[in-house]
């Protein structure tokens, strides 16, 4: 059910032959409510222009995305961001100033950047350069040490670096509010590196020792993500195609509940839809929908199960891509973008100059820029009106970037309840569905909501989901 990235990643997966004793390879169809295939990836390609509506790019460093590329035969394809911009900036006070050279998200990194930078006060510097020095946090054997990301930030690199770094940088990736953003979930690395090293700086510097010289540095690490010359949308719309080549089948319909079948099998029931059937029965299913909406559809074959999956929250955004002529924007747009702290006052969270980060994203002579609006912390943001929230993000790249007439291109991608949020016990969450789904034999959860929110994740997410379903099948009911 759903055919965004991980339905149809499981798809494939089970679709594999390689998967299965001979002849034995099942039937599959896949559910989707919307007549296209890939849930919040899409590209739009208008005129010389190439818009993405949600992700632009996904981590070449973890192996699932570049493997789905290559079993796409998309290799040739693929795109790094341009070197010259292989940095992100932040605003402040109606400048853009680059990261500190070496700051990793929440690792100080090299010295030398933090001296450098204009984007903290001397105070502020002094104390995220004492990071070193706090202690870590004393922990019970057994005992998780979960906390927010604020609270982890303001412990250990004090309130300025907190507001004018880690808030605008982790704002721009998961939309998160983050005083209920659990660390442990979304960013488990820095959790680790604090018990393994005694601090964050010190961590970090026992990394780069170890990735060696060539991986230093904020341009190595943006040099990590890579996209599609035609667009992300691509990988879907390809993904899609070879699972139909393989003998799938796509209908189109809303799922409205699963039942579980006294044989131990499964009712998948539909809205219902002139002259369709109105369920389907199966032996196993992956359910790859959002989470609130697979609480609902799960409800009648296992309570529990749907109360956990209701208590993962999602938070919206808007992006609105606008396009100029180049001599409309002041800004030199040298870099991916530029991230907005919270403390600016400011209603943009972050601006994409995408057309600076990959090539063929706009005709020449022009750019592209994709303003985000709302997240967790503003979600008003997605009720205004197409006239207002375009009118909004003029406003913004006027301030930001110096933009200014009317716009070339406009595009508005709205994401209500789009981006799963992992607050404070998130972890939890999932160790209890975990437990559920153990006594759920031929039925899996995959996408966004569980085990990471990035693309390589999601493909992961899939291909267990597919593996979990495909165990049961061939185990003896
Ligand atoms: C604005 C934005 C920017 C992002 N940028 C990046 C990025 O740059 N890099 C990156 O790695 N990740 C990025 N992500 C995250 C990544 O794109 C997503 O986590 C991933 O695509 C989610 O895939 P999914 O299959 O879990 O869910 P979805 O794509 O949400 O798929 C769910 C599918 O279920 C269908 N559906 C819903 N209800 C029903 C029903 N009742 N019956 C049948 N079908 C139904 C939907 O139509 C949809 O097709 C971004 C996300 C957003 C929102």
């Amino acid at each position: 059910m759903g055919a965004g990235l991980a339905g149809l990643v499981a798809a494939e997966s089970l679709l594999d032959a390689g998967n299965w004793p001979s002849g034995r390879r099942p039937e599959v169809i896949l559910v989707e409510a919307d007549s296209r295939a890939g849930g919040v990836v899409e590209t739009i390609r208008r005129d010389g222009w190439l818009i993405e509506r949600s992700a632009d790019n996904f981590l070449a460093a973890r192996p699932e995305g570049m493997a789905l590329v290559d079993r796409l035969g998309l290799r040739d394809e693929l795109i790094s961001v341009h070197e010259p911009a292989r940095r992100a900036l932040v605003f402040r006070a109606g400048r853009t100033l680059p990261v500190p050279t070496g700051f990793r998200l929440l690792a100080p990194g090299a010295t030398a950047g933090i001296e450098a930078t204009e984007i903290l006060s001397a105070a502020g510097k002094s104390r995220l350069l004492a990071e070193r020095n706090v202690p870590p946090k004393l922990l019970a054997a057994g005992e998780s040490g979960d906390e927010s990301l604020e609270s982890f930030a303001l412990r250990r690199l004090g309130r300025e670096a907190f507001d004018r770094l880690v808030q605008p940088l982790v704002a721009g990736i998961w939309t998160a509010d983050p005083a209920r953003l659990s660390m442990a979930a979304a960013c488990p690395e820095f959790l680790a590196m604090e018990q393994a090293h005694g601090s964050l700086s010190a961590g970090e510097e026992a990394r780069l020792r170890e990735v060696g010289p060539s991986h230093r540095g904020e341009g190595a690490r943006y040099g990590q993500f890579v996209t599609l010359a035609s667009g992300m949308g691509t990988l879907p719309e390809r993904l899609a195609e070879r699972i139909e080549a393989a003998g799938a089948s796509r209908l189109r319909a809303v799922v409205s509940a699963l039942e579980r079948l006294p044989s131990g099998g499964w009712r998948v029931v539909l809205v219902p839809r002139p002259g369709g059937a109105g369920a389907i029965e199966a032996d196993g299913v992956v359910v790859a929908l959002p989470a609130p909406i697979a609480a609902r559809v799960v409800a009648a074959a296992d309570d529990p199960l749907a109360a956990e999956l209701a208590r993962i929250e999602y938070a919206g955004s808007a992006v609105v891509v606008l396009g100029y002529a180049r001599q409309q924007v002041t800004h030199p747009l040298d870099a991916a973008g530029v991230v907005v702290p919270r403390v600016e006052g400011r209603r943009a969270l972050a601006v994409s100059f995408s057309s600076a980060k990959f090539s063929g994203r706009a005709p020449d002579g022009h750019v592209l820029l994709r303003v985000f609006l709302g997240g967790a912390l503003d979600p008003e943001r997605n009720l205004l009106d197409d006239d207002q929230l375009v009118a909004l993000a003029r406003e913004e790249l006027a301030a930001i970037v110096g933009a200014s007439g009317p716009p070339r291109l406009v595009e508005i991608a709205r994401w209500p309840a789009a981006m799963p949020q992992y607050h404070l016990g998130h972890l939890k969450i999932i160790d209890r569905i975990t437990h559920r789904l153990d006594a759920l034999p031929g039925l899996a959860l995959a996408g966004a909501a569980y085990e990471g929110v990035g693309i390589p994740q999601v493909i992961a997410s899939g291909q267990a989901a597919a593996a979990r379903v495909m165990a049961s099948l061939r185990a003896p009911r």
